[in-house]
């Protein structure tokens, strides 16, 4: 069976008890990587993976909290002795970011070449993706999705089906009804939930009031009022929560969920499988 496990829950600011977003699904032995937010390598350590054999992955935007330790994945892949391109999958920019995270990483690279003998540069395969069917590996269908995020765009949501279960990974995005249609009777939505009224304020953040910045940045992501709704009019089987906020209420976001879901809800946490 088609197996998600949530390697990262949290959202950008940094919070002891979850890592940055990032979700594993895998079918025998074969792996997909949604995102890779802080924290992901050692995550992906506690699930029985080594940097060696780190999995494919798909990145939903290019937001930091979802791609910061994309250059960890690929330095410790490369390290651990993996010369075989390290596969991404992502939005138009991935390949430019791709680019930069290379530059990045150069010095490093050299340095550590220098030492070594007969070895070459870590490689990128890097797909840009559009709506629709990504890619195909192990029995297991990847599919992409335009998701809201604006102004991200484009931002994808992925679902997943292989060995007869789905699963829906949304990324980040306000409720959106394209989104409702590609996890149309899905096994098990995968939501983020980024509450804003936890966020914090300081002068000079960017916003004059509190107020105006929970506004704003509510407007792109999904709210917990809204998400028993999204997964309500999708026919969701389960709903599971993720992209917490350090603040929120696990009893409280559940208690939101069920106002509008009748089906299972968990609230995410880091190892758990979903
Ligand atoms: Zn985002
Ligand atoms: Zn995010």
């Amino acid at each position: 069976m088609l197996r998600a496990i949530l390697l990262g829950t949290g959202s950008p600011p940094p919070n002891p008890r979850r890592r940055g977003p990032a979700t594993l699904l895998s079918l025998e032995g074969e792996c997909f990587l949604v995102d890779a937010g802080s924290g992901v390598g050692v995550q992906l350590v506690q699930v029985g993976m080594r940097p060696y054999d780190w999995p494919r992955v798909f990145i939903t935007h290019h937001h930091s909290d979802h791609t910061i330790d994309l250059g960890h994945l690929l330095i410790t892949r490369w390290i651990g002795g993996q010369n075989a391109p390290l596969e991404i999958w992502g939005p138009a920019g991935t390949r430019a970011q791709v680019a930069r995270l290379l530059d990045y990483l150069a010095w490093d690279i050299e340095v550590r070449r220098a030492h070594m003998h007969d070895r070459t540069r870590p490689e990128v395969r890097v797909t840009e993706i559009e709506e629709g069917s990504v890619t195909e590996a192990g029995g297991v269908r990847v599919s992409a999705f335009l998701v809201e995020h604006d102004p991200v765009k484009p931002a994808y949501g992925f679902r997943f089906e292989g060995g007869g279960r789905s699963v829906v990974v949304s990324g980040d995005t306000r409720p959106c009804e394209n989104l409702v249609r590609w996890a149309h009777g899905v096994d098990c939505l995968v939501h983020e939930c980024c509450e804003m009224a936890k966020t914090s304020w300081a002068p000079g953040c960017g916003w004059a009031t509190i107020e105006d910045k929970i506004r704003d940045l509510a407007a792109y992501h999904t709210q917990p009022d809204q998400i028993g709704l999204v997964a309500k009019e999708a026919h969701a089987k389960a709903l599971v929560m993720t992209h917490l906020m350090p603040g929120s209420d696990p009893e409280a976001l559940r208690a939101a969920a069920r106002k509008h879901y009748a089906g299972p809800v968990a609230v995410g946490e880091d190892l758990m499988e979903v």
